[in-house]
């Protein structure tokens, strides 16, 4: 059980003004901001951030999307992190998301849903690095 996870605040949800709220929900739910960026990916970034999709149909859709527009990226700290924030934002289909999750009150749809969060102890470190050096964590 690690104590860290990463989030995106994706395209959708910067666009339609959500993220302040977003942010809100997230530090309201006990998660200590280590490291926060907004950022733009070019397509050859979303590429590799979701190069474990790489064979999956949606694969193009995805890297267009998450290419479109400003994003926040933010490594967060709380006791068993991963799997509270796979919680807090809820179901990959926000149609399929509880109640009171960030994807239930801010996805647009499966694709464009808001907000990410790692799967992973292992991959929360690798996409932690993605975006952030030693030097932006605190
Ligand atoms: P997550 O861990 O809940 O984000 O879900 P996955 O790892 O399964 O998928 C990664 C991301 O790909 C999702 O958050 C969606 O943005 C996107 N995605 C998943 N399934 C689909 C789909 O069927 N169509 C499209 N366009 N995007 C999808």
């Amino acid at each position: 059980m690690s104590n860290r996870t990463l989030t995106m605040i994706k395209p959708d949800a910067m666009k339609n003004g959500f993220s302040g709220a977003i942010l809100d929900m997230i530090i309201n739910a006990g998660f200590r901001i280590v490291a926060l960026k907004q950022t733009k990916l070019s397509t050859e970034k979303a590429g590799e951030f979701y190069a474990v999709h790489k064979e999956r149909p949606f694969y193009g859709e995805l890297v267009d999307f998450m290419s479109s527009g400003v994003i926040i990226a933010a490594i967060l700290e709380k006791e068993n992190a991963v799997a509270d924030f796979r919680t807090l934002i809820g179901a990959t289909n926000p149609a399929n998301a509880d109640e009171g999750t960030i994807r239930k009150k801010y996805a647009t749809s499966l694709g464009e849903n808001a907000v990410h969060g790692s799967d992973s102890d292992e991959n929360a470190k690798i996409e932690g690095d993605f975006f952030f050096s030693a030097l932006e964590k605190f």
